[in-house]
């Protein structure tokens, strides 16, 4: 519904244009009179204001209008538009000059422009726009610009634009506050932005706008710069420029604040290069590898470590593995693997290195994953290289020490166990058999006495060789001391192979040595063992071998001697014996019995051999014969001996007081006691003292092994003993070296000769000429001679007719207690004195 006024009458053609045109426009147009009240208005005004037309055709005022719509709530608490400061233009206004006030129809939620514009004369024309679509398009780009400027300050990012053909710079807010200033204080353009760059820092910008060929290009880098106010600043600049023929004509870019980013990265590198550089100065290398790709830096201390100058080697985790010795590499590997997935707390690994020159180190290499992503995954490993070759050369010396034998080569028992071992697990799993060997070499300790240790040894390096010899590369030969040498015969197929391995052995260590100029014989005895026929365990290997050792060399020597379960019932019944002497001599289950050793010129008795005698509680007597032995090999001969010699010496002073005042009494005394002095072992000299005998009192029976040593204990020993007065008496004379000339050395004072050369004594014998010889001898060197095991008349007779000074033996009287052996001689003294 239009209503139009009379008053506007320009024709009535005119008036209708006019009314169809204000009837369509999208503007509400309002015209008010010269009191204020609506006279025109066009059908979109009551739209716009949504103020029915009927109340607008009742000529209200401006006022009224705002009024109805206030009371309506279309303003929704806001103050009423005329009291608004910009609400309407006064009188006074500039009547040229529209103003402009906004409604806000928050029923609607629409905006309206309102123009209010004075007419030529009196009265006001108003239009109203409907303007919410810009207002909200304008309040979102306003939410929109603010978000903007609050997340470009927080990421202290900014852009700009350089239009390069009018050399014109526009900055966003950003960049200003990047550079520490305002859009009032300075107006960049390419000259004012040249003094921001430091030394080289635009040479790096010009570096990365390089044509490309392309209408647009782009770039990225990170460059220095200075705030107006002269600060250094980290810049990282991402963008794209235009190009025109070849001409770069706009360039855009969003720049980033990265000073901080930087700082904490340089802060980051100068303090590893800090530790970096303690670590090297502590003489380590230090690597650092970025696990993901594989780079890894090599220190300058770690390259030289091996020989190589900075730069030549690729930085790779790859190429340092390529230089780990083959055999190491795959536990370098697996450790660092192992650390890597978290299962170690540090990587340790000690491997070789070959260096420039080809030359090989060992180091000790340590690490740590210093850093790991969100799931764990490693990202970067630090670590050090230690050199460790002189420690580690100085452990395989001490491991060479502690398992081979320095004098032969040979592998000691330490690593002769090992192999053992380990040979045994190969039988095991391949059902091979082995064959344990214990080879002594018989009359060693002989050569080393006579000829000396020097030349023992060079025999010892050549029996080694020997033995070597007759076996494959696989069997093992060690040296287990002394002149025992123990050899593992491997993957033996057939037990029968060893038929002819052992007399080979045998053979080759007969044969003879040359030391120097002189020619010596030993020979060798072996037991043998064999595993798993006799027995599968390592222990009683051992013991096997042992045992058929000790049978060979009873036997005679120079022979093999194969383990059985005869010699294990043996072996077992030794061990027996000797836990049951330990007991025997506290148990007081020893006596003594002497047999009188006569004059065989007047067939009186001033002498007698004391001779040990064991009453075991189950087994009735045991010769000493089995028993000496067991207790010389257990040591136990020592505290035996001195009790032996403590009844002997009680004995010849009864019987200096009883029988004859120069009564002798002869004591056996084993080699060991020789060589095993016990520190509180009271000499045999004080008991003699304590008891007021002299030294003429006793005589030592020794053997002749013991001369054969040369150990200066022994020598001492016996020119004690005969410093003292006490004799000595050489035991079973012709059973061992026989040296008649050996035997003035040492001042012996009686020769006993063997019970095996009296046994078959007639005329006419080998043997009888042997007596006679050693008696003539023995009397040249100023020594009496003793025959042992007389039990004939005729051997008596005919020793007595050679000239031998006394008889020992069954034909006069078996050994025989102290009381038995006193009522003998009292008897025999009488008998004597009733023949004389
Ligand atoms: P031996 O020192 O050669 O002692 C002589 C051995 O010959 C004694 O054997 C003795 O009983 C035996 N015998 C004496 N006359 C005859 C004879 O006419 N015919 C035969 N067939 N044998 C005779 P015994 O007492 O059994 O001693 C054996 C060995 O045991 C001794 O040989 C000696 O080596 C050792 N022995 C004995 N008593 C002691 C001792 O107190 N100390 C040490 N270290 N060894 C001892
Ligand atoms: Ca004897
Ligand atoms: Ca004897």
């Amino acid at each position: 519904m239009v209503n139009v006024n009379s008053e506007i009458s320009t024709g009535q053609a005119t008036h209708e244009l006019w009314q169809a045109m204000l009837a369509h426009i999208s503007q509400g147009v309002c015209v008010y009179d010269a009191h204020g009240c609506v006279s025109l208005f066009n059908p979109c005004l009551s739209e716009l204001l949504d103020v029915p037309p009927e109340f607008l055709a009742s000529s209200p005022s401006l006022r009224e209008i705002y009024d109805f719509q206030m009371q309506r709530g279309d303003f929704a608490g806001a103050p009423h538009p005329l009291d608004q400061p910009s609400g309407l233009a006064s009188d006074a206004d500039d009547p040229a000059e529209p103003t402009e006030h906004y409604l806000r129809l928050k029923h609607l939620g629409r905006t309206l422009q309102v123009q209010t514009r004075r007419l030529p004369g009196t009265g006001l024309v108003q239009t109203v726009l409907d303007v919410s679509d810009y207002v909200q398009a304008e309040a979102g780009r306003k939410r929109a610009n603010q978000l903007l400027f609050a997340t470009q300050a927080l990421a202290e990012l900014g852009g700009w634009e350089v239009d390069l053909l009018r050399e014109q710079v526009t900055w966003t807010d950003g960049v200003y506050r990047i550079f520490e200033t305002s859009p009032q204080d300075f107006s960049p353009s390419p000259a004012t932005i040249k003094p921001l760059h430091t030394e080289d820092s635009q040479a790096v910008e010009e570096a990365s706008y390089q044509p490309s060929g392309q209408s647009t290009s782009t770039h990225e880098f990170e460059i220095e710069m200075l705030t107006l106010k002269g600060r250094r600043i980290w810049l990282h600049s991402r963008g794209t420029t235009n190009w025109v023929n070849g001409r770069a004509v706009k360039r855009t870019a969003i720049v980033q604040d990265i000073t901080r980013r930087k700082q904490t990265e340089m802060a980051l590198r100068d303090s590893e290069a800090r530790w970096k550089l303690a670590l090297e100065s502590v003489g380590d290398g230090v690597w650092d590898l970025q696990v993901q790709s594989g780079e890894q830096y090599l220190s300058p201390n770690l390259l030289r470590m091996y020989g190589y100058d900075d730069g030549e080697l690729q930085a790779s985790v790859a190429e340092l593995d390529a230089l780990v010795h083959p055999e190491d590499v795959g536990r370098v590997q697996h450790d660092r693997q192992a650390h890597l997935d978290g299962l170690t707390l540090t990587y340790s690994n000690e491997h070789r290195v070959l260096c420039k020159d080809g030359s090989w180190k060992w180091v000790h290499s340590r690490g740590m994953v210093i850093s790991r992503d969100a799931q764990g995954q490693a990202l970067r490993m630090l670590g050090t290289h230690a050199d460790i070759t002189e420690r580690k050369t100085a452990d395989a010396l001490v491991w060479q020490q502690a398992h081979f034998d320095a004098l032969t080569g040979l592998p000691n028992r330490r690593l002769m166990r090992e192999r053992l071992v380990q040979e045994i697990k190969k039988c095991r799993r391949n059902g091979h058999k082995l064959a344990l060997l214990f080879i002594d070499l018989d009359h060693f300790k002989e050569v080393n006495d006579t000829l000396g240790h020097d030349r023992g040894d060079d025999l010892l390096v050549e029996a080694a060789q020997r033995i070597q010899r007759c076996l494959r590369e696989t069997d093992t030969v060690a040296r287990m001391g002394g002149d025992e040498f123990t050899v593992i015969i491997t993957s033996l197929t057939d037990e029968s192979n060893l038929q002819s391995i052992l007399p080979k052995l045998l053979n080759t260590l007969s044969a003879s040595f040359h030391l120097g100029l002189d020619q010596v014989f030993v020979s060798a005895s072996m037991g043998v063992t064999v595993y798993p026929t006799d027995t599968m365990e390592v222990e009683d290997l051992l013991k096997n071998a042992d045992q058929a050792l000790y049978v060979a060399k009873a036997a005679g020597r120079n022979r093999f001697s194969f383990f059985t379960p005869a010699l294990q019932e043996a072996a077992m019944q030794r061990a027996q014996l000797t836990h049951d002497l330990r007991a025997a001599l506290p148990a007081q289950e020893f006596r003594m019995v002497y047999q009188p050793i006569v004059t065989l010129a007047t067939g009186e008795i001033h002498k007698a051999e004391a001779l040990i005698r064991w009453q075991h509680p189950k087994r009735g007597l045991i010769s000493p014969a089995e028993f000496i032995p067991v207790a010389e090999s257990s040591g136990l001969i020592v505290e035996l001996g001195d009790w032996i010699f403590a009844q002997a010496a009680a004995q010849v002073k009864c019987w200096r007081a009883d029988l004859h005042p120069e009564f002798q009494v002869s004591v056996n005394k084993s080699p060991l006691q020789f060589e095993n002095p016990n520190p509180n072992h009271v000499s045999w000299i004080d008991q003699l003292r304590v008891l007021g005998l002299p030294g003429e009192s006793v005589v030592v029976e020794i053997t002749e092994g013991l001369l054969l040593s040369t150990s200066n204990g022994v020598v001492d020993q016996l020119l004690k003993l005969r410093d003292e007065g006490i004799n000595v008496s050489l035991d079973d004379f012709g059973t061992g070296y026989s040296s008649l000339s050996y035997l003035q050395k040492f001042d012996i004072d009686f020769i006993k000769i063997d019970q095996s050369f009296v046994r078959d004594l007639k005329v006419g014998t080998t043997d009888l000429v042997l007596c006679q010889a050693i008696i003539a001898m023995a009397h040249a060197l100023g020594m009496k001679v003793i025959a042992e095991g007389v039990e004939t008349l005729e051997q008596r007779d005919l020793l007595k007719a050679a000239g031998c000074d006394y008889a020992q033996g069954y034909f006069y009287s078996r050994p025989v207690g102290p009381a038995e052996f006193a009522a003998m001689v009292q008897k025999s003294d009488e008998a004597l004195r009733e023949a004389a």
